[in-house]
């Protein structure tokens, strides 16, 4: 499994979802590109200020008005500078974009063609050699839906083995265990030094060390893993996801909903991806726990299918969902959504477009017909 190997010549580029994620998944390698002499950049997407509970213990006070989170946005700010600092890297190296705090799924979900274009334009600007982002199987949801906003760009305007770039993107996990991303990740050894200079980034982060102080110091003897991004990854099922089929026309999932996590409020299957026109279209899908009757919603463009009902087996079974409003040629993304407290069960999955199947069209539409009812 490759990790980074930065030299004189490398320009590195960090996307970070919060104030704290260069610390707790970044450190040694921001701290060997600067020994390297590399040029390095971090972004962050959000200020981290959408954070109560910290918030409430340090502030005394428990209702948080939009003077107080930016207050706690720019505090974060300050430590995350500081924790640069700690690992080598200059304050003029960082940029914040102030996106909002816990809403970057409902971001990607509504609109979010500016925001593409805004990191579009600053991996443009910068010219990465290496660039680390956060995964789409990270269950911090800020996390994976920043990522599927990177994933887009960079296979819409970089990743094209015909460009002349030379850049490698490389993804990063900062909360959960998913299999998909640690079974093909690489891990990087850090020295004493390197662990104990880490260790003093994190403490950087006095606010967020506030209530979970164990688990924040535990990232600093934990390996930093990797996983480099290929134009051809296979889609690894994770969370309740048991299986996903693309067809041509369809996109088959199993689900196999765990009881325990039923318990939690009712999941719901996202399926994001581009139209035939290029603009971004995503579906809403309530899976309703104890039903077997599943809606689904165009929130792009509810004049298109507004009232549109298809009835399948929710609950621990296969759903076809049409792709009629997708381009067949470029990749979507699906995530089943069952949160407890803000983290997901999982986190998106990357399905590339469909090589076309030697299904007969009547027997598909036989299998299609059977499984979904439009009404
Ligand atoms: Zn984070």
């Amino acid at each position: 499994m490759s990790v980074p190997v930065f030299t004189s010549r490398s320009r590195l580029l960090l996307f970070a979802p919060h104030p704290d994620d260069e610390s707790l998944a970044c450190s040694i390698l921001l701290q060997r590109a600067v020994r390297a002499g590399a040029a390095v950049r971090v972004v962050y997407a959000t200020d981290g200020d959408d954070n109560p509970w910290p918030q409430r213990v340090l502030e005394r006070k428990w209702r948080l008005n939009a003077t107080d989170r930016r207050r706690w946005g720019r505090l974060r700010r300050t430590e995350a500078l500081a924790a640069l600092r700690v690992l080598g890297v200059n304050g003029f190296a960082a940029r914040f974009l102030g996106l909002p705090d816990q809403k970057l799924t409902a971001m990607l979900m509504c609109n979010c063609q500016s925001a593409l274009e805004h990191l579009s334009g600053i991996i443009a600007h910068w010219k990465p050699t290496d660039l680390l982002m956060p995964s789409i199987s990270d269950t911090h949801p800020d996390h994976s839906a920043l990522a599927v906003m990177l994933r887009l760009v960079l296979s819409e305007s970089f990743l094209d083995p015909m460009a002349t770039e030379q850049m490698t993107a490389w993804s990063y996990v900062v909360h959960g265990r998913s299999p998909t991303f640690f079974d093909r990740s690489g891990s990087i050894c850090q020295s004493q030094r390197e662990a104990a200079i880490k260790l003093r980034a994190i403490r950087c982060h006095t606010t967020q060390l506030k209530l979970s102080r164990k688990r924040f110091l535990a990232y600093a003897s934990r390996p930093e893993r990797l996983v480099k991004l290929g134009a051809r990854d296979e889609t690894i099922a994770d969370g309740s996801i048991a299986s996903v089929f693309r067809l041509r026309r369809s996109l088959r999932v199993a689900l196999r909903l765990s009881p325990k996590a039923m318990r939690v409020s009712e999941p719901a299957l996202f399926v994001l991806g581009r139209g035939e026109a290029g603009a971004l279209r995503c579906v809403t899908m309530r899976v309703p726990a104890r039903s077997s009757r599943v809606e689904i919603r165009d929130s792009a463009s509810l004049d298109h299918v507004a009232g549109a009902r298809y009835y399948g087996n929710a609950f621990a079974g296969q759903l076809t969902i049409p792709l009629s409003i997708f381009s067949s040629v470029s990749a979507i993304f699906v995530k089943l959504e069952r949160r407890s407290w803000f983290f997901d069960e999982a986190g998106w999955l990357d399905i590339p477009p469909a090589k076309l199947q030697p299904i007969p069209e009547p027997q598909r539409d036989e299998v299609e017909a059977n499984l979904v009812t439009v009404r």
